[in-house]
Parts: structure tokens; C-alpha cells; sequence
């Protein structure tokens, strides 16, 4: 039988499985005799996505696609088909999603529900930002049409709303026109946090897409070195001849030792990530799957972390501190003793406000750290970093990526998850919003 996990695979729980076959099946969610959550591609974490003990209602065989609009580029689906799907059929027709997560592996429900962000936030916000309508059944049977005209509170809660204000059925999306499927690439080596600044401000006007990754081991004159991830779609005919993802996609089979990441050779190859590159900047035309998608050539890579499983602490600190937060974190992370991280992710988001009640972007610099988990000592470092993000001004507890928030951080990060109770489904419920708001399986 199908294990339902979240990709950090911490937590084992129990749950009873309802797959939710037909958009217009009366599912009487008011009669099962546990509370429910919708389940789509299991990419986030940490817990939002399990609810241990009660029903996970499995979107995925909502998978048919309703409409695609190809002079509007406005897509219609259901909310379990995947954004691997999406793109199979809509890159053809040179259009594109207008915002997208490091996975493609992800549903339209889920990436609705966490309100997700891409490498493109100061252009083009969040995901939310771009759907145009969907239908959310509510546990009493009702059916709520929601759009910026209609049912807005629900709207508004439901984006970023992490799956308990109801079950998203289908969606509309805009879609955003691309000239190819390939993106013009700079790869850009730089040394430290200053210099990632200023290449960020360098290439905040005239690229639409940057991120930067970071080796969390290097300390002193070096803290934050690593390479910088800049591009925009690009317009044929080309100079050069694409680089084309390979076909070959690799499986972890079975979970890794625990020798195989440990603290060495997560610090070799933190340098032979960083290493692999000997030029300052690298040009490339890039296909969007290597682009966007790196990680996804790799399946099942989150078992390369071992069966304690892994954790992914994600925050949002200000830009204009002097880089003061991001240093005391990295410097932090470089002391810890912890097994150094390998996925250090270092974007920046723009001034675009977030249409979700709950979502978690907002103005700044953004850190991704994955920790191998190594029990008490990983939780209680990460209570650490939200001290130093809370002192700040910034934000952290990304529910699409947390495990392990306190209810205080949560309170102090989102004053708006009260405004925000009014509209969680009764018998809608997670193992993470018990967990933050230290309610009781029955929503009490
Ligand atoms: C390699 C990797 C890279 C990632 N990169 C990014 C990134 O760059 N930016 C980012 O923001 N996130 C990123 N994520 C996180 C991921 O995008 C989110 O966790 C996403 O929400 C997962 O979608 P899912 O379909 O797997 O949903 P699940 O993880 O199964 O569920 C997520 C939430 O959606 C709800 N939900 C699912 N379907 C529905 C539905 N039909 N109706 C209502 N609610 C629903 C669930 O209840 C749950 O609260 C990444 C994850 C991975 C593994």
C-alpha cells in the first residue's frame, strides 16, 4: 500500500485515504467520522500536507484538463492535475505558467494552497497571483465560484489558505506567452554576501528570473560565496545550439546510510558544487527543465537524507539591514555543528503584495537550508534562527516547508491567522495547523 509522506519523510503517520474520483461526486465529507485534508503531490515538507489520524482526501485523479484558451492563454483544470502536466501541454503553444516552484512536480491545488513563489517574484508575485477563478467545495456540500469578484474572502483565504478552507476542484490560470522553451543563462561565481547583493541589484531591472545558491560551510572572508542563477526567456533564432536537458532521469532506490551525507562529504560537495565552475560567469541557452527544474532529473532524491528524514527551514529577512540577519544566520549555520546543507537557496522577492490571506512572501531576501534530521538539536537550532528572523523584522514558518514551528513564532510571523480561522472549514484540519495553533484533531 501507498505510503502518504511529505517529501521530508520525518513524520509516519496514520491516515484513511479517500481519492476524490469526479469533480461533481457528492463526497459527504460531513459524515466521515475524522477530519479531512486535501492531499496532492506530497512536495511539501514538512506537515501541512498530513493530517495524522484522519482522512487525506487524495486530489490527484482530479487530473483532466477543461479548457485551454490559446489566444488568452487562460488554462482551466482540475486541481490535481500537475504542473509537469501543464507544461507538456501548454509549452507547444509558447505559453508558460506565470509562476513556478523549484518542482514541477506539484499540483494545481497545491501550489494554490502554499500560494507557492519562483525565481521571478519582484515580476510577477506569486503563484496566486495569476489565477483568474476556481470552485471550492466545503464540507456541507456547498460549491463557492471564488475570484477577485466573487466569494473574495474565500478567495482570498483560500490562496495560501493550505488546504483547510475546503477542496479546490478545479482552476483557472493565466498563463504567461514565452518565444521557446529555453532561457538565455548567466551563471555568475561571486565570493560573499556583498557581492551576491550587488550582483542582485545589478540584475534586479533586466532579468526576469534569479536565484542564488549558497555553500553554507564557507565562514570568515567567504560567508555566503557560491553562484548566482540569472536569465529570461529567449527569442529564436539562437547564436548557439541549446543545451538540451538529458532524457535520463536518475532514481534514489532506497534510502542513503546515514555515512553517505554526512558532515564531510556534505562540505565536499558543498566545494565541488561551488568548484565546477572556474570562470567568473558562465553563458548558457538553457532549456526550462534544467532551468527551472534541476532537481526533478533526480527522482526521489529527498531519500538521499537517510530514513531520519530531512527538514527545510525557509525565512524572509529584510533587504535593507545591511545584511546583517542573512550574516548571523549563515554565520550560525557555519558553527552549528550540524551536518552541513547542501540545498542552500538564496532568492530575492520584490515589492509585489501576495493575494493569499496566509501567504507567506512578502519584500526581502529569502533563505532555503535543507538539515539532515539529527532529532533535538536540529529543532532547537531552527528556534534559534527564527529569534535572529523575528529580531529582524522578517518573517519565517513557510508551512509548505516547516516541521517543526512553535505556536508563539507562527502568532509572531502571521497576526493574521485569526482573520484567517473565520474561514477554515470546519472539519477541515492538518497535522500542522494543530501543531501551530494547539488545537485538538476536532478543530477545538
Ligand atoms: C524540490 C522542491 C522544490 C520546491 N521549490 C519550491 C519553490 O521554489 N517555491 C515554493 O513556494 N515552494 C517550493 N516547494 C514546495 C512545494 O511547491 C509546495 O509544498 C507545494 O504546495 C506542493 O504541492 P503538492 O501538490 O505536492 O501538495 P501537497 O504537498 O500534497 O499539499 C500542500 C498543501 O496543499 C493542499 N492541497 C493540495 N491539493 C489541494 C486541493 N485540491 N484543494 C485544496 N488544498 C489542496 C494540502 O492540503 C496542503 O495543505 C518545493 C518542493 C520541492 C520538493
Amino acid at each position: 500500500m501507498k505510503e502518504y509522506q511529505s517529501w521530508g519523510r520525518v513524520f509516519h503517520y496514520e491516515h484513511k485515504i479517500r481519492p476524490v474520483l469526479w469533480r461533481d461526486s457528492d463526497l459527504r465529507l460531513n459524515e466521515l467520522d475524522a477530519p479531512v485534508l486535501p492531499f496532492g503531490l506530497g512536495r511539501s515538507y514538512g506537515d501541512s500536507c498530513l493530517n495524522d489520524g484522519g482522512y487525506l482526501l487524495d486530489a490527484r485523479p482530479l487530473n483532466r484538463f477543461i479548457s485551454l484558451d490559446r489566444e488568452k492563454g487562460l488554462l482551466r483544470c482540475e486541481a490535481g492535475v500537475s504542473l509537469a502536466e501543464i507544461l507538456k501541454l501548454i509549452v507547444p503553444h509558447n505559453w508558460f505558467l506565470s509562476v513556478t516552484p523549484g518542482t514541477k512536480f506539484i499540483t494545481l491545488g497545491g501550489a494554490i494552497a502554499n500560494d507557492v513563489h519562483g525565481k521571478n517574484h519582484a515580476y510577477a508575485g506569486t503563484f496566486g497571483a495569476h489565477v483568474t477563478q476556481f470552485e471550492l467545495l466545503r464540507s456541507n456540500g456547498d460549491r463557492l465560484l471564488c475570484s477577485p469578484t466573487q466569494n473574495t474572502d474565500f478567495f482570498k483565504a483560500t490562496i495560501g489558505g493550505l488546504g483547510l478552507t475546503g477542496l479546490i476542484l478545479w482552476a483557472e490560470i493565466q498563463l504567461k506567452r514565452i518565444e521557446s522553451p529555453f532561457i538565455e543563462e548567466d551563471i555568475i561565481k561571486f565570493d560573499n554576501l556583498d557581492e551576491f547583493f550587488e550582483i542582485a541589484a545589478d540584475s534586479e531591472e533586466a532579468y526576469e528570473h534569479t536565484v542564488a545558491w549558497i555553500n553554507s560551510s564557507a565562514t570568515g572572508a567567504s560567508l555566503g560565496k557560491g553562484l548566482f542563477m540569472r536569465g529570461n526567456n529567449a527569442a529564436p533564432p539562437f547564436a548557439e545550439t541549446p543545451h538540451q536537458p538529458s532524457d535520463l532521469q536518475i532514481t534514489v532506490p532506497f534510502d542513503a546510510p546515514d555515512f553517505v551525507l554526512n558532515k564531510a562529504t556534505m562540505r565536499a560537495l558543498n566545494a565541488l558544487y561551488y568548484g565546477q565552475q572556474a570562470a567568473k560567469i558562465k553563458h548558457r541557452l538553457a532549456h526550462y527543465e534544467s532551468f527551472f527544474y534541476p532537481l526533478d532529473a533526480i527522482l526521489q532524491w529527498n531519500r538521499g537524507y537517510g530514513k531520519r528524514g530531512f527538514m527545510q527551514y525557509q525565512c524572509i529577512v529584510p533587504y535593507d539591514d545591511n545584511h546583517r540577519a542573512i550574516q548571523q544566520i549563515l554565520e550560525k549555520v557555519a558553527a552549528s555543528g550540524l551536518t552541513p546543507s547542501f540545498l542552500n537557496v538564496f532568492k530575492t522577492f520584490g515589492d509585489y503584495p501576495s493575494p493569499g490571506m496566509l501567504s507567506f512572501p512578502r519584500k526581502g531576501v529569502t533563505l532555503a537550508i535543507d538539515f539532515a534530521n539529527e532529532g533535538q538539536a536540529t529543532l532547537d537550532f531552527q528556534d534559534e534562527l527564527d529569534r535572529i528572523v523575528l529580531d529582524s523584522g522578517g518573517t519565517g514558518g513557510y508551512a509548505a516547508k516547516d516541521a517543526r514551528i512553535s505556536p508563539a513564532f507562527f502568532r509572531a510571523f502571521y497576526p493574521q491567522m485569526d482573520e484567517f480561522s473565520q474561514y477554515v472549514d470546519p472539519k477541515f484540519s492538518s497535522s500542522f495547523w494543530r501543531r501551530v495553533t494547539g488545537r485538538r484533531a476536532n478543530n477545538q
